[in-house]
């Protein structure tokens, strides 16, 4: 049983290995031994620029073995433990150190499975020398470390580039200094009783971008590379947190762009990456030089306000034919409330030119459950669906999508209050049978309140979260359930 599992673990990472191509080489022999995990699907962590700059980092790091680690390699399918590295097929209790990537709080809820897999028990304090050094960072750290802090060893809620290599350089000299750890800016070590203090410095992007080392073809960008193209976000919805936790907005300049693609001459697709594109200063430019390099743009995502006709040209010559904006809701006392304008009369012209300008699809994003939203709101929503249907040629070229908001600890919205399930119901079954009046060939989906639910409770709760974990790693263990959370493709 034992060799069989293993066998078909291996067959499967194999087969994923076959289709990445990489641009470091591997280090998977040290003095100090790393498992990345990203608590995840693989080909989501393959789409995470900070799982992968964390892993480049510590590749480059002289004496560090880094292997990557995945609890699901595909879609519906989680892993059985015993769990083993996607490199080399080594036992994950072997490692020195477990280090783990959140890019949301939703993978907070992986750590008991993971844990109880590996007979690592969840609350620091019960844990000693022989176990491995747990540490944790990635944008849900940096969102709501406190959530962690009993369960961590380090957590690094500041950006990796300006924090690991002192860490590194401390834990590979002098192995677990907690002290001399928690002296570092931007990093927690809560044993030590002390707050972390905040990052003294921010990474310079334009020193060193963060790209892709390793290009899978089974990343959510369809294989292509990728690249950083801002960090940050210079609006403030009021629900966002790209903002508050990316200070301040940094943007890869052109050259710089243009350096990096010189150095990638085989890079034919490139995934830009930024909390939001468009709003970067030179983005026509950056448009233009890869339509001039002949790079297909990757990128589906615009800001209305940004499109003429000269960005569309450039967008379609790059191969692209469906598009996706995010007017958020129709209501105009909401579009004040979360900080996001839009003038409909020129949103609906701007759909009509998408149109003309040859693009096939269209998918909208917005958000509904939204503090102070009433019926008036969602029918404002309606109403602006409607109006796009009218200036699209026909409703099968739309589609609309509805995530449910969740008040994130460092948004202006933090204190709100999620809606209670039944209302959130109640609101997704009226815009469902609306907007299914309106054209039954209009294609609509809806997060989960349940889900977001959860995700508003992890984004709130503290310390306290670590005792929920502990006895579900203990129910995990006694009845070797270990993935119970199951593991979904998103799209992008
Ligand atoms: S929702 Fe988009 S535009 Fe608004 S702050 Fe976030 S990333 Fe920026």
């Amino acid at each position: 049983m034992g060799l069989k599992h293993r066998h078909s673990y291996e067959s499967l990472a194999h087969s994923l290995k076959t289709t990445e191509k990489h641009y470091l080489p591997p280090h998977t022999a040290g003095a100090l031994s790393v498992a990345l995990v990203y608590p995840n699907l693989y080909s989501l962590g393959m789409s995470n620029l900070g799982y992968l700059t964390v892993h480049r980092l510590l590749l480059t790091t002289p004496g560090i073995a880094v292997e990557r680690f995945f609890p699901a390699l595909a879609a519906e399918s989680p892993l059985r433990p015993p769990y083993y590295s996607f490199e080399s097929g080594r036992p994950l209790g072997d490692f020195q150190i477990l280090m783990f990537s959140f890019s949301y709080e939703g993978d907070f809820d992986k750590i008991p499975g993971i844990f109880a897999a590996l007979a690592i028990p969840v609350m620091a304090k019960d844990r000693n020398r022989f176990h491995p050094i747990l540490m944790a960072g990635g944008a849900a750290v940096a969102s709501n470390a406190p959530a962690l802090s009993l369960i961590f060893d380090i957590l690094v809620p500041g950006e990796a580039e300006t924090t690991l290599p002192a860490i590194m350089a401390i834990l590979k000299e002098h192995g677990m200094e907690a002290e001399a750890i928690a002296e570092l800016p931007g990093v927690w070590v809560p044993a030590t009783g002390k707050k972390p203090s905040a990052p003294c410095s921010m990474h310079d992007i334009n020193s060193q971008p963060a790209y892709s080392h390793i290009v899978s073809a089974q990343n959510a960008f369809g294989g292509a590379h990728l690249i950083e193209l801002m960090r940050g976000c210079p609006r403030n919805c009021s629900f966002c947190l790209a903002r508050s936790i990316y200070q301040p907005v940094r943007a890869l300049r052109l050259e710089k762009l243009a350096e990096w693609i010189d150095q990638h001459p085989e890079c034919r697709d490139l995934g830009l990456v930024a909390p939001s594109l468009f709003d970067h200063p030179q983005i026509t430019e950056i448009f233009k030089l890869l339509d001039q390099r002949k790079i297909r743009i990757r990128n589906s995502s615009i800001k209305w306000e940004k499109l003429d006709s000269e960005l569309l040209l450039i967008l379609r010559r790059a191969g692209i034919t469906g598009l996706t904006l995010a007017p958020e809701t129709g209501s105009k006392k909401l579009q004040t409330a979360i900080r996001k304008p839009l003038n409909e009369e020129r949103f609906l012209d701007c759909i009509r030119q998408i149109f003309s300008a040859g693009f096939e699809q269209l998918k909208l994003y917005f958000v509904a459950c939204l503090p102070e939203e009433d019926k008036s709101d969602l029918d404002a929503t309606i109403g602006l669906i409607k109006k796009t249907i009218a200036a699209a040629p026909s409703p099968s070229h739309l589609s609309a999508a509805f995530s449910l908001f969740v008040p994130k600890r460092h948004t202006d919205w933090q204190n709100r209050k999620p809606m209670a399930q039944q209302q959130m119901k109640q609101s997704i079954k009226y815009l469902k049978e609306e907007l299914n009046r309106l054209s039954s060939q209009l294609r609509v989906n809806f997060a989960s309140p349940q889900e977001a639910l959860r995700q508003s409770y992890l984004s709130q709760t503290g310390p306290e979260l670590a005792h929920e974990y502990a006895m579900e790693a203990e129910k995990c263990h006694e009845n070797r359930l270990f993935s119970k959370n199951q593991f979904t493709a998103l799209e992008f």
